[in-house]
Parts: C-alpha cells; structure tokens; sequence
C-alpha cells in the first residue's frame, strides 16, 4: 500500500468519525516487551488483552499505514459466531467435544466484543442482529439442512434453526428464498469504529502506536525486534506477527497464507417503501450458499451492503494491481444484487471497494507463540476475523504471558503451519479452484448435475 486518501478506502473509514490523520512513526530505536507488526483488529486486540490484564508490560504496534486500513477498516461488519470451519469439518478433523468447544467459544467471542465495546465505550453500533444462512433456490437446500443437521449433532440445534420457505420469506423477501438456517447469536457492528476505536483503547492502556511505519523483517530469538524503514523496535519477549493478508511479504511467512480479495457495494439509503417491499426488519447477516461467497448487511442508515469473494488470486499474493477485474467485479456484483432484490432495479451505488482476506493452507486460523523464538504468530481467518481474532488475541496473550487458558485446547492453537505451494503451482492451484467454484454455482443454479471436477475441486479448498 502506498500513501493515500485514507477515508477513500471504504464507506467504513468514510464515517468512522474522526478525520484518520496518521499517528506519529517511530522515531528512533525503542525497546519494549512486545513488538507487534500491523494495527488491525488482530495486533490491536492483542496489545489490549496484553496490558489490560498486565498493566507493567510496555507493548508497542507498527503499523504501515494507519490503524484498520487493511481488512478490519473495510469488511462487511459480521462480527459472527461462525467458526471459519464448517461444523461438520470441525467434527471431522477434531472431534465432537472439541467442536463443541469451539462453537462456545466462538459464542463467548462475540459476547466478549460486545463486552468490551462497553466497557471502553467504544460506539462501534454493536448489535446482535443474527445470521440467516437462506437457501436461494431449491439446489441450495441440501447444504442448509447440512449446516443445521451438524450444529444439531453438536448440541446446538436449538440456536441454529431451519426455518421453512414462509418463515425465512417472512423475514426477508429474497428472490428465489425456500429456506434459511437462523443463527440468533450473532453480531454486527461498524467495522472502523471497532478498530479505530480498540486503537484509542489500547493507547490510554499505555500502548504505544507507530503509524507510517513499515516493517521490514522480523528478527528472532534473544535478538528479537521489528526492523523498519524508520529504526528498530527490540522486544524483550515477543514480536507478534499480525499482518494478515499483507504478511507474504515479510520474509519468512512468503507461503503462510494468499492473500484472497473480497469486494463490496453499497446502496444509497433506501427509502420506506422500499424496505417495506424488502422487509428485513430485523437486520440479520444475510449469505447464500453460493461457493464463491456472498454476505450482506443491512446498515444502520438504511443501506444494503453486499459482498461477494470475486476477484481472482494474483500471482504471488500480490496485494496490488488488478484494478480492471476489481471494476469488472464491482459492477457484475451491481447486477447481482437485483438478481436478490429485484425492486431495486433502479438502486442507486454509492460506494464500491475491495480488501484482502488472507486464507491459509488448511483454512483454519493459527495461533502460536514460540519461546525460544520470541515469535507470536496469529493470522488465517478466511473472511470471519471480526470475531475470531478477538479470541485469538486473547489465546495469543495469554501464551505470551505464560498463563494457561483453557483456549489453548483449540483447533487454532499452536498447530503447524502448512504452507501453501510455490508459484507457479499456487497461482495455477488457487486460479482453477476460483474457476471450479463458479462452475460449481453455475451448475447448481442451473440445476445441472456439479461439474465433474467438483470432488476434485472441493478437496483442494480442503475446507
Ligand atoms: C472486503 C472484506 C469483507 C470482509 N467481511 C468480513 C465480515 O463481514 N466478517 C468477518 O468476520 N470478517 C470479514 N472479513 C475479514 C476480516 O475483516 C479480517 O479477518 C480481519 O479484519 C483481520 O484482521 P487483521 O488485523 O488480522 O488483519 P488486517 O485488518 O488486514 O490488518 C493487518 C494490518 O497489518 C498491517 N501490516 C501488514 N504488513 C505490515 C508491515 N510489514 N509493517 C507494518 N504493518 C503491516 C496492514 O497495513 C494492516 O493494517 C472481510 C475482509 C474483507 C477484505
């Protein structure tokens, strides 16, 4: 990223409320215990838990830009209770109780964010609106009542409901609904006001925030420490790498995870009569089944934000460029939107952006301290780390402490990392697996049988 127009980057940094002038950069070598790389939600949240629960410990962020200008400053405002694993793939790969575990935790974690929002008065418009996960089309059926058929398994069928075509209509009147899994407990909030916020809370903590300041590597061991272009931060105890879909580029995390984008347009308010049209009033998370993704939020202000992952992987998880296919993206995701209200034909856009995601091998986040390196690590959400990277910044602090959690026990603690494959075989991988999962939809849509590269296809996304 460059220098730039920083409320130009989302609707979210637009009305954050402040006017975003970039905090001081470092000025010099500092030294502190931690040193963490990347004032997103993830570096922020682990300088919060760090010194709220340990007042003595002087912790330091760096961040390239300014504070949320990465994935946490532009995303669709989920802040959800939904692991980044399918339920059925949690059970499968750890086990019944430890999904179970997970699933708790993920409902505490949004609790938590809540929590804290309070606590620190942070107005970041918290609200626990809920997710139907509908069923556009009676193709897409099949993996609704798989969603539903696994969380019931679990033990959790109760706060995951199936709701049949009237009653999912009743709530929303989606193109082509016949049916919605209800997840209650879930939440949304303004993506910028939480983080811009966190980075208020972490400073009158005595956090410090160097902004406009880029790391270039990170140095480990005894001789820990950020190196930047504008001087060094040594760490007593930890440097902690939070770069999400920005980390390849650091040295020593090229193939940790690819960086996949993501897109959003946004209406202008809509008006009475068209919401009545629409219905919505409760303002859950809306997404279909759909392989390539797609997520929608219904503002405070009236407005529909619609996203969709649609953009395809740039050669070594370039974080830069490819601005034709994100125009292209945005206004074919223009068209798609009345294909899920028609009556808003005539909507008028007001916004249109996109960020990065970072995805890595084994879709599932990854948490890790590692003492003789001095190294934190917590980074991998696939598109839900407004929730998720609260509770990995407060596993990843606990560890860093040395104080036990029951939060080590979790499928995103201390795993090994798997590396994605080099390019060329990556960009070939992740390319075919993009074309696959529109193929896919395509055929689904159309009520043909899955292409017959599916299965193949499927177990390359490993998710
Ligand atoms: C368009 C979009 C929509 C999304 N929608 C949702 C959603 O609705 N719900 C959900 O749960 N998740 C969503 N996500 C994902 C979610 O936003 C991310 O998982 C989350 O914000 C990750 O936070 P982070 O702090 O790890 O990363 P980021 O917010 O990306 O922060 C990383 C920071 O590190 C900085 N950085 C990187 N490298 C360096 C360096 N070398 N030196 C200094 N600083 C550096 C970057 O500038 C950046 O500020 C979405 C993501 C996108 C892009």
């Amino acid at each position: 990223m460059s220098p730039r127009d920083y409320p130009g980057l989302s609707y979210w940094l637009e009305t954050a409320g402040e006017p975003l002038t970039p905090r001081p950069g470092l000025g010099g070598d500092v030294t502190v215990d931690v040193a963490i790389l990347g004032g997103g939600y993830s570096g922020l949240w682990t300088a919060y838990y760090l010194l709220r629960d340990h007042p003595g410990l002087e912790v330091a962020v760096v961040e390239a830009e300014i504070c949320g200008c990465g994935a946490s400053g532009r995303n669709g405002g989920w802040c959800s209770s939904r692991y980044p694993l399918h339920p059925a793939t949690l059970e499968a790969r750890y086990g019944a109780e430890m999904a179970r575990e997970t699933i708790l935790a993920m409902y505490d974690t949004v609790d938590e964010v809540g929590r804290v929002c309070e606590a620190e008065g942070i107005a970041a418009d918290f609200r626990m609106n809920g997710i139907l996960s509908l069923a556009r089309g009676e193709a897409q059926l099949a993996a609704v009542r798989m969603a539903q058929v696994a969380y019931a398994r679990l033990g959790f069928g109760e706060g995951n409901r199936l709701l049949d075509e009237a009653a999912a209509r009743d709530r929303v009147r989606v193109n082509g609904i016949k049916g919605a899994l209800y997840t209650p407990r879930s939440a949304a909030v303004h993506p910028a006001k939480l983080v811009r916020g966190l980075a208020r809370a972490v400073e009158r903590l005595g956090g410090v925030i160097y902004e406009q300041t880029r790391v270039r590597r990170m140095r480990q061991g005894a001789d820990a420490a950020l190196e930047t272009d504008r001087g060094l931060v040594r760490a007593r105890r930890a440097v902690v790498a939070a770069g999400e879909a920005y980390l390849p580029r650091t040295p020593g995390f090229e193939r940790a995870l690819v960086p996949m984008s993501s897109s959003i347009v946004l209406t202008q308010p809509l008006s009475d009569a068209q919401w009545a049209e629409i219905g919505w009033a409760g303002g859950e998370g809306l997404g279909s089944q759909a392989h390539t993704v797609d997520y929608l939020t219904r503002t405070p202000d009236g407005r529909i934000l619609y996203g969709s992952r649609g953009a395809p992987y740039l050669f070594g998880s370039a974080t830069e460029g490819g601005e034709a296919a994100f125009e292209r993206t945005s206004s074919e995701m223009r068209r798609q939107l009345t294909d899920w209200f028609p009556m808003l034909r005539d909507a008028d856009f007001s916004h249109a952006w996109h960020g990065f995601l970072g995805v890595p091998r084994d879709w599932n986040p990854r948490v890790d301290f590692d003492a003789d390196r001095r190294l934190g690590v917590l980074y991998g959400y696939t598109g839900r780390g407004v929730s998720t990277t609260n509770l990995a910044g407060r596993l990843l602090a606990s560890l860093i402490v040395g104080r036990e959690t029951p939060l080590a026990r979790l499928p995103l603690a201390g795993h090994p990392a798997r590396h994605w494959e080099p390019e060329p075989l990556r960009w070939l991988g992740v390319r075919y697996v993009q074309d696959a999962m529109k193929r896919m939809d395509a055929a689904r849509d159309a009520g043909r049988p899955p292409p017959f590269d599916a299965p193949l296809a499927k177990r390359l996304s490993d998710q």
